[in-house]
């Protein structure tokens, strides 16, 4: 956009309707507004924050409202990430608004202000002047306001016209203290499991309701911070209590420090093996080069991927570029940033879901000022505005965690790639599972692949077994958790002080819970799952959207009294691996144990000091930890997630075989796997057992090609949603009538009931559509989009979902 001053500016809103909407500047915004600045405009009755996308004098067809007000006075989107944004709301078939606004870590900006407070001295002056002054005095009244509880300087100057000098006068006599506050940062908005309370003092004579004298009595006795969600769990009503109280300043509430950030161990640097050389000197050169380029790095577990990346980004940083490392969710943890900022000082900026938007937009801005020319970040870290990008890793790429299962539907791992293109940047993918369509893509010649087929330092990989638990039954007669193999494997490694690693992806003690008379099996009021057992809360829980209920003590449809319990979680195998092994010392990591980063990161901590003996866990033990002492993994049950109706079924579980399995013998000790299965023949657990990467490829791809699934397919999912089973339907049909004949070169199935036909109270339906061509696709998902837009759909009914990763 020209410099200049112009009377109009198209702005892009997050509203499902997908187009700009013309607003108006006034005279004072006239030249100040520049593509990809944020502005504030009304909209309806509402104000929403947009992003500029150009500013032109063409007069338009309706008249314009006037847009109120500019938040950036520089552009937070450059013209590359606003092509970016382009790209993937075309690719993805969603609104550009929401894409916009997806890639924007700032929204709360806008509220941010001050907020002013009384001080004591303040408080005995307040009282001062209400005897001298009389309640008619303005200032008087502030204070007496104040007193109540702390307030913004905006809501203040709405009420006193003279409210600024009045408080700026105060401030200088010590009465009143003034806090700059982001909305989202004031600590009293925030969640309990995000809260630390502390005592600041003792509240002397004042008379308090009961429920604050009884958490001042608990922090008395329990002195220091803590967790203001745990003391709710051990004192009543402390959550309300807490937040009184730190309004009277006798408390002390701060938000939780998020994955504070250590250097942790310092690894040293390594010098890059053979093979490690070999691959490096490829990534390299193509850095030199300048030039686009994409490879797959596809290096078994323990080969030393890590050392590569970091050099990749050490050459980048050489040729003067910057570098943007992508991690899985749950793999940025605050090891994994200690071992850059080992490296890389300074320079490097984290940017993780979990902090607070406040601590995003300082990163954001020292990425953007230049400071920080080394990103780390998860999924929506691909569009950190990183200076002359010439580097993007992305770790453990085929990961299922880089792909955002909310409008914009985008992978994280093909937006890097389009970026880098644009950008003239590198890729590495790099995983030891690679995703079928990356390996594809390098088998085509797309991509480059560069092999570590062996661990470091030439460790064997682990050795495993199969256990076939149909036989271990027919030979014990007894319905075992744990085979005698697996139970002699884990009291070896107890006697030599060595350390296991339990997997069983299923959270919970009992997956159902049913009545032995009538065959009932209880569920989620709102979704067709039955609800699981978790015995620590002796509650039914809902997975799928939370749900909870007690357990009941009879059949809720027959009354009878013979309810029982199916199925095992995570949960049930702690439990009884310490019947089994009375004096382990045994932790669980699963999404109940660990409900904030911290505990994450506690957890594995305290495993990897050797506090414990036995870590059990769902996937999330399965993600990349580094745990020299571990010798044994074991597999509680391979099947759990093969019988899904999702054509990646056989995918994921040979990736989540293989990855938990590379958990072991990665020190000097080498390691077995034992895993546990009533589906020893399934060519996924075969060769997952074998660790063989390449059949497992090559018999999947035959499967994906005869079935016409990717990569050899475009394909997208569309879900038609509603509260009311019979729209639901009428909206399916209506679709299925506008895709009917199907247009050449494409196939479309269904509309058929979604594998889970109701969630979250609303009924589902879905079309799944296959196509040769991406374009030809792209074309049919306008289609679609266009005509539930025509007709007026509820907003939220139709969900489309390019290169679905899941079809549940
Ligand atoms: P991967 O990510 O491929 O599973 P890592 O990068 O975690 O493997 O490396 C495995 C282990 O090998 C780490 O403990 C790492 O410090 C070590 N390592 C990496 N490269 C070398 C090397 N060249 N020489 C010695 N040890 C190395
Ligand atoms: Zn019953
Ligand atoms: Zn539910």
């Amino acid at each position: 956009m020209p410099e200049g001053s112009f009377r109009y500016c198209d702005v892009s809103l997050p509203v499902p309707l997908d187009r700009p909407f013309t607003y108006s500047l006034p005279e004072t915004l006239r030249h100040r507004v520049k593509a990809g600045c944020r502005l504030i405009v009304p909209f309806g009755v509402r104000k929403l924050t947009g992003v500029a996308l150009r500013c032109h004098d063409e007069i338009p067809a309706v008249e314009a409202r006037d847009a109120l007000r500019l938040v950036d006075a520089e552009p937070v989107l450059d013209g590359e990430l606003l092509s970016l944004a382009r790209w993937i709301a075309a690719y993805y078939c969603a609104p550009l608004g929401e894409v916009l606004r997806a890639m924007l870590p700032l929204v709360s900006d806008v509220r941010a202000g001050k907020v002013y407070s009384l001080t004591a001295s303040g408080l005995d002056a307040a009282r001062q002047l209400l005897l001298d002054a009389g309640p008619e005095d303005p200032v008087a009244e502030m204070l007496r306001m104040l007193e109540k509880r702390p307030l913004s300087a905006a809501y203040l100057a709405k009420k006193f016209p003279l409210a600024d000098k009045a408080l700026r006068s105060l401030e200088r006599k010590g009465f009143v203290i003034a806090e700059q506050v982001h909305a989202e940062r004031d600590p009293l908005r925030a969640p309990s499991e995000r809260l630390r309370v502390e005592l600041k003092h003792e509240p002397g004579e004042r008379k308090l309701p009961k429920a604050e004298r009884e958490l001042i009595a608990f922090l008395l006795l329990h002195p220091g911070s803590h967790n203001l969600k745990e003391v709710e769990s051990q004192v009543r009503n402390a959550g309300g209590a807490a937040r009184s109280l730190a309004r009277k300043r006798i408390l002390k509430l701060a938000r939780e420090p998020v994955a504070a950030v250590t250097a942790g161990p310092v690894r040293t640097r390594h010098t890059l093996n053979p093979a490690q050389q070999e691959a490096f000197a490829a990534i390299g050169a193509a850095i030199e080069s300048r030039q686009f380029r994409t490879f797959l790095l596809h290096g078994v577990t323990g080969s030393g991927k890590t050392e590569i990346y970091l050099s990749a980004i050490e050459a980048t940083m050489a040729a003067g570029r910057g570098s943007l490392m992508l991690v899985p969710e749950i793999a940025l943890t605050p090891a994994v940033a200690g071992q850059f900022f080992a490296r890389f000082g300074d320079r490097v900026a984290i940017l993780h879901s979990a902090f607070s938007d406040t601590e995003r937009s300082e990163q954001w801005r020292r990425i953007r000022s230049g400071a920080a020319g080394v990103v780390v970040g998860t999924r929506s870290g691909v569009f950190a505005p990183v200076r002359n990008l010439g580097l993007i890793v992305v770790d453990e790429e085929h990961d299922q965690s880089y792909k955002q299962e909310e409008t914009p539907r985008y992978n994280g791992r093909d937006v890097a790639i389009v970026r880098a293109q644009a950008a003239g940047a590198c890729v590495v993918l790099g995983s030891a599972t690679p995703s079928l369509e990356s390996r594809y893509n390098a088998q085509r010649g797309k991509y480059t692949l560069l092999e570590l087929p062996e661990r470091i330092e030439q460790r064997p990989m682990p050795k495993v077994e199969l256990i076939d638990m149909r036989e271990e039954f027919l030979e014990t007669r007894k319905q075992a958790t744990f085979s005698r193999r697996l139970v002699e494997g884990i009291g070896e490694r107890l006697d030599n002080r060595e350390q296991t690693m339990l997997l069983l992806n299923r959270r919970g003690f009992s997956s159902f819970v049913a009545c032995r008379s009538c065959g009932e099996r209880i569920q989620c009021r709102n979704c067709s799952v039955t609800l699981t057992f978790h015995r620590r809360d002796r509650r039914l829980l809902c997975h799928y959207c939370g749900y909870a209920e007690r357990v009941p003590s009879v059949c809720p449809k027959c009354h009878s009294e013979h309810i029982y319990f199916l199925g095992i979680g995570s949960e049930k195998v702690e439990e009884e691996l310490h019947r089994e092994f009375p004096r382990a010392r045994i932790t669980r990591l699963d999404r109940d144990t660990v409900t904030g980063k911290r505990q994450y990161e506690v957890i594995l901590q305290g495993f990897r000091e050797g506090n414990f003996d036995i870590l059990v866990g769902t996937q999330m033990i399965a993600k990349g930890h580094d745990i020299p002492n571990v010798t044994l993994v074991g597999v509680v049950s391979a099947d759990v997630g093969l019988g899904l109706p999702d054509f990646r079924a056989a995918e994921r579980t040979f990736q989540l075989l293989t990855q938990v399995a590379g958990r072991a013998g990665r020190g000097d000790l080498p390691g077995i796997v034992l895993v546990q299965t009533i589906n020893p023949d399934h060519y996924a657990i075969r060769m997952a057992a074998a660790q063989d990467y390449q059949a497992f490829y090559e018999k999947e791809l035959n499967f994906r090609r005869m079935m016409h699934y990717p990569p050899f397919t475009a394909m997208a999912n569309l879900l038609v949603r509603s509260e009311k089973q019979e729209e639901a339907l009428r909206l399916s049909a209506e679709l299925g009538r506008l895709l009917t004949p199907a247009p050449e070169k494409i196939k479309v199935m269904g509309p058929a009931e979604a594998p889970v036909p109701r969630l979250k109270s609303e009924f589902r339906y879905q079309l799944l559509i296959k196509s040769a061509s991406r374009k030809l696709l792209n074309v049919l998902l306008r289609r679609v989009r266009d005509f539930a837009l025509d007709n007026k759909w509820p907003a939220t009914a139709l969900v489309i979902d390019v290169d679905p990763l899941t079809l549940m």
